[in-house]
C-alpha cells in the first residue's frame, strides 16, 4: 500500500499545474511573458521569462548530493515550505493530526495550525538530554495521526535521534503515518543522513536545507526527499515556478563550489566545543547540553537578564517561553562573533 492513500482523497486526485510548455530554441508566445528582457542583474536565463516550473538542474545536483534519485526529490523554498507542503495534503482540518516531540522546531505546529490540523505533543526526556521518546510517541498515535515530525538533530536541544530509534518509529507506523525526518542540522553531527533508508521505508520523508551548513539561508532553498509517489503528490501541491531564476542560479553557482561549506562545518564544530567549554565555566551557567547542531542549549540563573545583557553588547541570543524559560540557545558564530559573546558574558553582573 502506498502511503499516499493516507492523503485527502481530493488531493490524491489532484494533478500538477499544467504550465505553458518550455522548449529550447523556440519563440515563446504561449505564456503571456514580455518580449523585452531586462538588463538588471547578471543572470544566465532571461528574467522576462518564467523560470522552469521545477528547476531540473538543481533537482539533479541536490538529489546526487543528498543521496537519492532525482524523482525522489522536490526542491522547495527552504525546508519550511516542505513542512507546509506535507501537512496540507495529508491533514483534513479538524480531523487529522500531526505528532511532534516537545520541545522541537515550532514550524510544524505553525503550519498544522494554519491547516486546522490537531497537534499532539510528546515531551522529550529532559533527564536524558532531551532524547526523543519513541515509545511515548508510538503510544500517543491514533488513527488520525497522519504525520509524525522528528528533527535530528533536534532544535533547540541539539539532540540526535539514534538510527535504531528512528527505525522503530518508521516500522511502528509503517502504513499508518508519514514520518518526516527533518535533517536541517545533520551536517554538524556524527550521525549520517537517513536518506539511505528511503527505499526500505516508503512512509519516510527527509527534509534537507541549504540554510545551515551550506550557508545559503538567504537563497531560501531546501528539499524534501521521499518515495516517488509521495514526491509526485507534493509536486502537485507546490506552486508552479516556486523557485525564482535569481535563486536557482545563485544556488547552482554555490553548489558548484562546495569546498566553502565543508570548511565552515569543520570550523563551526571546533568553535562549538570551544564555546561550550568556555560557557560552562561561568557560575551563572548551571548546565550545557551536548549538541550535534550549530547551536547548543544552556541553563542559567536568569536567562532573560543574560539575553538582555548580551543584546546591550550587540550580541543576540535566543530565549524561549514555557518549559525552557531558564534556558538560552546559543548559535555558534565565527571565532570573532564567539569572542564577542564571551566578552559580553564576562561582564554580566558587573556592569
Ligand atoms: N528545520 C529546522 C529544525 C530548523 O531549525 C529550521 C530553521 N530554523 C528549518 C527546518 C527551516 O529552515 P529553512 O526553511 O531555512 O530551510
Amino acid at each position: 500500500m502506498s502511503i499516499t492513500s493516507l492523503a485527502r482523497p481530493e488531493i490524491q486526485a489532484l494533478h500538477a499545474y499544467d504550465a505553458a510548455e518550455q522548449v529550447d530554441d523556440t519563440i515563446r508566445l504561449n505564456a503571456n511573458e514580455s518580449p523585452a528582457s531586462s538588463s538588471i542583474g547578471n543572470f544566465r536565463r532571461p528574467l522576462n521569462r518564467y523560470p522552469e516550473v521545477r528547476p531540473q538542474r538543481l533537482q539533479a545536483v541536490l538529489s546526487r548530493r543528498f543521496g537519492c534519485a532525482s524523482d525522489q526529490l522536490l526542491v522547495t523554498r527552504g525546508s519550511s515550505e516542505a513542512i507546509d507542503l506535507i501537512i496540507r495534503p495529508f491533514c483534513l482540518a479538524g480531523v487529522d493530526s500531526i505528532l511532534t516531540p516537545s520541545p522541537a522546531f515550532s514550524r510544524s505546529r505553525h503550519y498544522a495550525e494554519l491547516q486546522g490540523a490537531n497537534i499532539i505533543e510528546v515531551a522529550t526526556r529532559a533527564e536524558r538530554d532531551f532524547a526523543i521518546d519513541v515509545n511515548a510517541m508510538l503510544s500517543a498515535c491514533n488513527k488520525a495521526t497522519k504525520i509524525i515530525f522528528v528533527c535530528s538533530p533536534n532544535n533547540p536541544t541539539g539532540t540526535p535521534l539514534p538510527r535504531a530509534e528512528l527505525l522503530r518509529l518508521l516500522a511502528g507506523r509503517s502504513d499508518k503515518s508519514v514520518v518526516v525526518v527533518d535533517e536541517a542540522y545533520v551536517e554538524f553531527g556524527e550521525q549520517p543522513s537517513a536518506i539511505d533508508l528511503l527505499g526500505e521505508y516508503p512512509n519516510m520523508l527527509v527534509l534537507r536545507t541549504l540554510s545551515k551548513a551550506l550557508g545559503f539561508a538567504g537563497a531560501r532553498c531546501g528539499a524534501v526527499a521521499g518515495a516517488k509517489d509521495v514526491i509526485e503528490l507534493l509536486n502537485a501541491v507546490q506552486a508552479p515556478y516556486a523557485l525564482a531564476t535569481p535563486v536557482v542560479e545563485c544556488v547552482e553557482d554555490a553548489l558548484d563550489n562546495d569546498q566553502l561549506a565543508i570548511a565552515a562545518v569543520t570550523q563551526v564544530r571546533k568553535e562549538r566545543s570551544r564555546l561550550m567549554t568556555a560557557v560552562a565555566d561561568y557560575d551563572f551557567v548551571s548546565k550545557v547540553w551536548p549538541s550535534d547542531a550549530n547551536f547548543f542549549l544552556i541553563r542559567t540563573v536568569d536567562a532573560a537578564a543574560i539575553v538582555e545583557h548580551c543584546k546591550m553588547h550587540k550580541v543576540l541570543l535566543r530565549h524561549f517561553d514555557g518549559d525552557l524559560s531558564d534556558c538560552i540557545r546559543i548559535t555558534v558564530g565565527s571565532p570573532s562573533d564567539n569572542n564577542a559573546l564571551l566578552g559580553a558574558l564576562n561582564s554580566f553582573g558587573k556592569d
